[in-house]
């Protein structure tokens, strides 16, 4: 079915039992928004991805889609809800269609070859990471850190997810590769619900909300225009 709602309700989390990484952070998300989540480095920011991702369970306080507690959600529900486009992507040596696949193996070429388009990859589907081509066996170049970030992408929307998550996900690139990978990734996640985390509020203006988090706790929320107003 369809996702309206993501929740955090007063979720503490900690990775060693002592520390808290996450100190009772609510979120409310209707779904679909862009949701951006900044604060700086060692915040929490990725650790709340990582639970919206299911791969850790809050030490208290719940994680909600549409109300059900994501605990009670299969590995299989989730990953074809939700998925996510790290920093820095791992590339496999195989063609960049086949690193595409990794994002579901059981893809159909027709599948790996749109979600490749979609992310504007396609050209290059046949290459291999370290720059050789599986049809001529050599030649070609090495791929850049957009080419990258495009697999990743291409990876993330195999599922047609509706939720995406975002983990700095044009942080790493120079800035023209960075813009140019937004303009993607504004196209593939039109309709879906999108969190994505950075450190940076310059960021956020595209954001439908902004939740401000230091040390593990949200500190603010609202528009990027509220939160400037609240600042200046
Ligand atoms: P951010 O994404 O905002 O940089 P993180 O969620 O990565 O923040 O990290 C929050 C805190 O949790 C930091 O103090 C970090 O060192 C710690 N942390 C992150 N990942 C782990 C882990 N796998 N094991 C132990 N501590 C971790
Ligand atoms: P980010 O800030 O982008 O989340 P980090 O550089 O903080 O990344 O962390 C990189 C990796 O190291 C992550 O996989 C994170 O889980 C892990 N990590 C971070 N802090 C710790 C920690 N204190 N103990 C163990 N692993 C950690």
């Amino acid at each position: 079915g369809k996702v309206s709602s993501l929740r955090f309700d007063e979720v503490s989390f900690s990775y060693d039992g002592s520390t808290s990484t996450l100190d009772k952070v609510s979120l409310t998300i209707d779904c679909p928004r862009r949701v951006m989540v900044v604060g700086p480095s060692g915040s929490g920011k990725s650790t709340i991805l990582r639970l919206i991702e299911n791969q850790f369970s809050p030490g208290s306080g719940h994680v909600r889609v549409n109300g059900v507690d994501m605990r009670l959600l299969g590995e299989e529900q989730v990953r074809q809800l939700i998925s996510l486009v790290p920093q820095e992507t791992i590339l496999f040596q195989a063609s960049v269609r086949e690193n595409i696949r990794m994002g579901k193996l059981k893809a159909t070429d027709a599948e790996v070859e749109a979600a490749a388009k979609a992310a504007d990859i396609h050209p290059i589907i046949m290459s291999l990471p370290d720059g050789y081509d599986t049809d001529v066996g050599e030649g070609g170049s090495k791929l850049s850190g957009g080419q990258r970030q495009r697999i990743a992408i291409a990876r993330a929307i195999l599922h047609d997810p509706q939720i995406m998550l975002l983990d700095e996900a044009t942080s790493a690139l120079d800035p023209a590769s960075r813009v140019a990978v937004e303009e993607t990734l504004r196209k593939v996640t039109q309709g879906r619900t999108v969190v994505a985390v950075t450190h940076d509020l310059t960021q956020c203006e595209q954001a439908d909300l902004v939740y401000v988090v230091k040390a593990g706790r949200v500190v603010e929320s609202g528009t990027h225009q509220s939160l400037l107003d609240a600042d200046g």
